[in-house]
């Protein structure tokens, strides 16, 4: 699994440059922290364990469970469908739109540190994700990630 600030920080790195220099869209800074934070959803099994286990008193663990498939990504995209022509305000279809996209960067950038056995639960389990043993490189990835995304920013500061 990649870093909890390497989920954020590369898919609003992602949603800026796809969103803002690719398709133009001019979103906030909001939203595009909005989009980093969707990035970031499928981690949400980490705090509910910890809650779980201090209720019951006994060491509960959930990463990589049902949030680590691509039931999300799935259901996730119906939302956005049903959502795109209908009578929403704007930033609320462009979220609906980023939150999947978010969530599989999610799952991919997992699956390219080793990954989880529930990827593609219930069709198959078992990991499929490729054992390159990059999860050495995490800090540096992170490191990288930020420079890009201070960079954006500074070309987003000078651009105004
Ligand atoms: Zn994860």
């Amino acid at each position: 699994m990649a870093t909890a600030v390497g989920h954020l920080i590369i898919t609003m790195v992602l949603v800026e440059l796809v969103c803002n220099y690719l398709l133009k869209l001019k979103l906030s800074r909001r939203m595009i922290l909005a989009g980093g934070i969707a990035g970031l959803l499928p981690d949400l099994d980490i705090p509910l364990a910890w809650g779980l286990s201090w209720l019951t008193g006994e060491r509960v663990y959930l990463h990589g469970g049902i949030l680590h498939t691509l039931l999300p990504v799935l259901l996730s995209a119906l939302v956005a469908l049903a959502l795109w022509n209908k009578r929403v305000p704007r930033s609320v279809r462009i979220i609906a739109a980023i939150i999947p996209a978010a969530l599989l960067l999610h799952l991919a950038l997992d699956c390219a540190y080793g990954g989880y056995a529930t990827l593609l639960f219930p069709l198959h389990t078992g990991n499929v994700c490729p054992q390159w043993d990059t999860s050495k490189y995490l800090l540096e990835t992170d490191a990288i990630m930020l420079v890009a995304w201070l960079i954006i920013e500074d070309i987003r500061r000078k651009g105004k």
